[in-house]
């Protein structure tokens, strides 16, 4: 639903993933939903990510969908997939599309990536399966762009909690701030050492901000896996 379509640098360096490859899209793209059940949990939920990442930044009604109907789509019911799978191939055919004439659009995808890279390379690519980075990475996201007084607390609240209902993320891991942030600048997607972020002023929308403030991003980092409480629930810092 995601990786198939548009061209694709697949080739990871241990100095990051996705480094090493080149931009040629497919002529034909195959998708047998019943592949799916051989996926184990958390390969299945790891693309659910970036599932409920195309309802963030492109479709507020298959949010609340998945909201209404995760149960069913966890049991990999079949007519659940089968509604999801063409759905998220079209939002990810349209945003790369739309690149060709809006040049940027297609930098939307990377909703929740800029912290999801980061994860993955400070854990050295052992920790999280990518959408579970990139689960923790939306996370991150939401939190910024409430920062920034863009994303609404009530929005916020619906990314965390639909998030959190693909089960427990691997733990976020014990690295000071700083960290992260070296890790964030030496991602491919930082130009010139400007941080850049894709941020969703309200759920199915989604924009690059350029220059977001250092320290607004170090503060996140800080408190993202503080405000996530055992139970799954945000704690009581950010709610109303
Ligand atoms: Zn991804």
């Amino acid at each position: 639903m995601d990786s198939s379509i548009g061209g694709k640098t697949g080739v990871n360096l241990p100095e990051g993933k996705n480094l090493v490859g080149s931009f040629y899209p497919p002529r034909l793209v195959l998708i047998d939903p019943e592949l799916l059940r051989t996926l184990s949990g958390r390969e299945f939920h790891g693309g659910l990510a970036e599932v409920i990442k195309h309802a963030i930044i492109a479709d507020a009604e298959m949010f609340a969908m998945l909201e209404k109907d995760m149960e069913k789509v966890l049991r990999r019911d079949r007519e659940a997939l089968s509604f999801l799978i063409p759905r998220n191939v079209e939002i990810k055919a349209r945003v790369v599309g739309r690149d060709e004439r809006e040049s940027g659009m297609r930098e939307i995808l990377n909703y929740g990536h800029t912290f999801a890279h980061a994860l993955e390379s400070v854990t050295k690519y052992r920790r999280y399966q990518h959408g579970e980075a990139v689960a923790w990475g939306m996370i991150a996201a939401a939190f910024l762009g409430h920062e920034l007084g863009l994303t609404r607390a009530d929005d916020v609240s619906r990314i965390v909690a639909l998030i959190r209902r693909l089960g427990a993320l691997p733990p976020w891991p014990r690295v000071p701030a700083t960290a992260l942030l070296r890790a964030m600048r030496s991602d491919k997607k930082t130009r010139s050492g400007i941080l850049r972020f894709v941020l969703s002023p309200r759920i199915g929308e989604a924009r690059s901000y350029d220059a977001v403030p250092l320290h607004t991003v170090e503060r996140v980092l800080h408190f993202t896996p503080r405000l996530i409480t055992a139970s799954g629930k945000l704690s009581r810092g950010l709610r109303g």
